[in-house]
């Protein structure tokens, strides 16, 4: 018999405002969006940030295929979690069933998210209007501590500590709980209990993490927001397996994630930082928390061997070093053949040899490791890295 498997997608991981500065492009700069296809089929949408549009492309492509009906789960109406909806072609499709679910704001009353859509389209800010979506749409109202079913999964919302209110998720499915955690800040009692609720024995358990201990200290108090510290301490009181840090702030760039990441890992053992791209399975045979990072975004590729050295620390923790050759190069990455696994997002030290005019020169370049593989050869593993410098 074949284990239960839940499938989840990150389509937008940044918070507050998109970024297309090129330093975050490892990260990624599209505002949340998440996917979970659930072992029975069902099929959600975390919030709807610019990520959602990117989501919708691809069901155009069918390469995933929309179920039947696909349920909706809206954070609260911030800009970075809505602003997608009126890009995400699925909704312009007749054939198309949506069901959202979200709250009932007390600056909109009534069918909330509704009216967040006809604002959105409203004229002039939107060509179109709102009657130009011709999926079917239903909208149910949840309030901060209901749990309902939807198929085999169970669904549970909580108020978490944000300005004008916002909900964490918990989905139950038969292959692992997924905790959904974003803006939110420490410092409230029953808002700080809530969210260890949702958290609790969670095998992936996603929180905020826009800003550093010492700015969520400081000058970003009273924002909403939380730190890769607070979602370790919680982690840990609660049994949540693996944290997942989130909602990257548009100033931090790839190299500021990286740090945040490392300071993490050093006091918790299952850390990811949040990368568009990235897909998590749940609930497979062996390992049940599987993390791919997207590649390298394709480019140009040099057919050549450069007898490489290569350093960096396992999935152990342990440091290593060897001897390989790099065969698969491009301008952005490369794909080594390496005897050691090492830590999927953790750095590599390559040090290449490369033939030029002046004879064999050395060229060091910091690589970050992206994707693990079998390799071709036996007891190889064949690791995807992009260079960051
Ligand atoms: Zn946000
Ligand atoms: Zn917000």
């Amino acid at each position: 018999m074949t284990s239960p498997i839940a499938k989840l997608s990150f389509w937008g991981v940044r918070g507050s405002t998109p970024t297309v500065d090129p330093a975050t492009w490892r990260y990624g700069g599209n505002t949340p969006c998440l996917e979970l296809v659930a072992p029975d089929g069902t099929q959600f949408i975390l919030d709807c940030g610019t990520g959602l549009r990117m989501l919708g492309n691809r069901w155009a492509e069918g390469i995933n295929g929309a179920s039947a009906e696909t349920h909706i789960l809206v954070t609260h109406y911030h800009w970075d979690h809505i602003q997608g909806l009126p890009f995400f072609a699925p909704l312009y499709v007749e054939k198309n069933q949506f069901q959202f679910y979200s709250f009932r704001s007390k600056f909109l009353g009534r069918d909330s998210l509704r009216q967040v859509f006809e604002a959105q389209m409203a004229l002039p800010y939107f060509p179109v209007d709102f009657s130009a979506m011709s999926a079917r749409r239903k909208f149910r109202e949840v309030d901060g501590g209901e749990s309902f079913q939807i198929g085999k999964n169970k669904v549970s919302a909580r108020w978490l500590n944000h300005p004008q209110g916002c909900l964490g998720f918990r989905i139950e499915t038969p292959a692992g709980i997924v905790a959904y955690a974003t803006d939110n800040e420490p410092g409230d009692q029953v808002l700080e209990k809530n969210l260890r609720e949702l958290a609790t024995d969670a095998d992936i358990f996603i929180n905020d993490a826009q800003f550093t201990p010492a700015q969520l200290d400081s000058r970003r108090k009273g924002w909403g927001h939380s730190s890769w510290r607070e979602g370790v301490n919680v982690a840990r009181e609660v049994n949540a397996k693996t944290l997942v840090l989130f909602h990257h702030d548009p100033d931090s760039t790839d190299r500021i994630v990286d740090e945040i990441l490392r300071d993490a890992r050093e006091k918790f053992d299952s850390v990811f930082a949040a990368s568009e791209g990235m897909v998590i399975t749940l609930g497979a045979a062996g390992e049940p928390v599987q993390a791919h990072m997207p590649g390298s975004r394709t480019a140009l590729r040099r057919e050549a061997q450069f007898r490489a050295c290569v350093s960096g620390v396992t999935a152990e923790g342990q440091k290593f070093e060897e001897e390989t050759v790099v065969r698969d190069l491009s301008l952005q990455g490369a794909l080594i053949s390496l005897k050691h696994s090492p830590r999927i997002q953790s750095e590599l030290q390559v040090t290449m040899q490369t033939p030029g005019a002046e004879g064999v020169q050395e060229m060091r370049l910091r690589g970050y490791v992206v994707r693990l593989e079998e390799g071709a050869e036996r007891g190889t593993t064949a690791v995807g890295v992009v260079f960051t410098d």
